[in-house]
């Protein structure tokens, strides 16, 4: 269908741009011979799986049910880390992942003996932290997030053939190489006897300014060092950019400013606009001011601060415009939630200049959350 014809709200994921990002990634792991895994937490629209399978090594799970969305519908390796698995779950944990990463040694004992065929290692916390928003830092004070060396029982070591360490989040790879040689005063008499080394996500390898070099030479002095097996697994970075949120203006009310409110909602389908907060970006528009006709962008939800923010443009809003919110194909389909009964958006795919719908819902997912 035409891209006037789809129906709003709706997650549109560029097939185009998705291949574009993974070729970049793929380029990596040709030239380095390390392997890229998709983080499956900040996208998991299995539709693209087997597009994604032809480029990277496999996935990356949070847990039993991102790691059995892997099994299912991609293939490949499958890696799983939980700061604490369930016993109920751990079995077909260990039956379907072939690497399994623990957050402390508690759990390595209680789990190791139950994992004889999955490759086990440890996630690590080096408490180096290279940015400032605590929510996203795995490094900040106080974190559950990896074993701190003074934590580090090594009796567990005779079962743990990989280390783990995740601390970025949307970062460059110069906080990579600083990051790594800290990890390595603390760790490195460890990583000598490791089979492979996980560098973890927050890699935003396929941001324009990205330096590649550099992510390749950490990458290479590591493999040469250590002689361990380099696995990196971004989320953002497999999408980034890959995706729109279209919405389409219900209304338009006045109170002091000019307010539009959209058949989308920034509480239940980008939930990243309030909780870290941005602004994000939105296609034909400008900041406030900048065009003549400024409006508060906002939902049909009951919460006052479902404000997606404000806007300018250089026409007036009308009932009915159709709307293009950008980089909306992470951390939004895997986090959207039914708050005031709010539809889910369907997902689309485009190609080319042709667009599909590939999922639809309707009321019965709202209703089968709940009793
Ligand atoms: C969040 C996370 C990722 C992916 O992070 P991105 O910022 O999306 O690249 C990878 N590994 C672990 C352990 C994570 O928690």
């Amino acid at each position: 269908m035409k891209l006037s014809e789809l129906p709003t709200p709706v997650y549109v994921i560029d097939r185009e741009k998705l291949t574009q990002n993974l070729e970049i990634l793929a380029g990596i792991q040709n030239r380095t011979g390390c392997k890229i895994l998709l983080a499956q937490k900040a996208f998991s629209c299995f539709y693209f799986y087997p597009l994604i399978k032809k480029y990277l090594a496999g996935a990356s799970s949070s847990g039993l049910y991102e790691a059995r969305l892997a099994h299912e519908e991609m293939g490949g390796e499958n890696h799983v880390f939980c700061p604490a698995y369930l016993e109920s779950e751990f079995t077909e944990i260990a039956e379907i992942c072939d690497h399994i990463v623990f957050n402390s040694c508690a759990q390595v004992k209680k789990f190791a003996p139950h994992a004889e065929n999955a490759s086990l290692g440890l996630r690590i916390n080096p408490m180096y932290s290279t940015q400032k928003t605590p929510i996203y830092d795995p490094c900040a004070v106080g974190s559950r997030l990896g074993v701190v060396k003074s934590e580090l029982d090594e009796s567990v070591l005779d079962y743990i053939e990989g280390f783990h360490m995740h601390t970025l989040c949307e970062q460059g790879s110069e906080p990579l190489r600083d990051t790594v040689e800290a990890a390595e005063k603390q760790f490195g008499e460890y990583f000598r006897r490791a089979e492979w080394l996980n560098l973890g996500g927050g890699h935003h390898i396929t941001r324009k300014d990205y330096n590649v070099g550099l992510l390749e030479s950490i990458i290479k002095r590591l493999q040469d060092k250590y002689g361990a097996e380099i696995y990196l697994e971004p989320g953002e970075a497999v999408a980034l950019d890959a995706g729109y949120l279209y919405a389409r203006v219900l209304e338009i009310v006045r109170n002091g400013v000019d307010i539009a409110i959209l058949d989308c909602s920034a509480e239940c389908h980008m939930p990243d606009v309030l909780e870290m907060p941005y602004r994000p970006p939105l296609y034909g528009s400008d900041k406030a001011g900048i065009y003549p006709h400024t409006y508060r962008l906002s939902s049909r939800t009951c919460l006052s601060g479902d404000v997606i923010g404000d806007y300018s443009f250089k026409e007036p809003l009308k009932c009915g415009d159709m709307l293009r919110f950008d980089d909306m194909a992470i951390y939004t389909m895997v986090k959207n939630n039914t708050f005031n009964g709010m539809p889910l958006p369907s997902i689309a795919e485009k190609n080319g200049d042709e667009y599909a719908v590939i999922r639809q819902f309707g009321y019965g997912d709202f209703k089968g959350r709940l009793s």
